[in-house]
């Protein structure tokens, strides 16, 4: 699984940190996320996936499934 963020598009909501701290950080200054982990392993799927789904701005991405 391979983690795309659109940074541009992304509005510092912090949700997807909520839903995998793990793989998303917030950078405060700037309100952008920080992508953690590229390439997550497959027991964080469901976490990603949720952070992907409720990002308001639809600035994350999975790929491989
Ligand atoms: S949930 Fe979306 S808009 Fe909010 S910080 Fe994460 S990537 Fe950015």
């Amino acid at each position: 699984m391979k983690v795309i963020i659109d940074v541009a598009a992304c509005q510092g909501y912090a949700c997807c940190m909520m839903e995998a701290p793990s793989v998303f950080d917030l950078n405060e200054d700037e309100g952008k996320v920080i992508l953690l982990q590229e390439n997550p392993s497959e027991d964080l799927r469901t976490q990603v996936d949720t952070a992907a789904r409720t990002c308001p701005a639809k600035a994350i991405r999975l790929e491989n499934g």
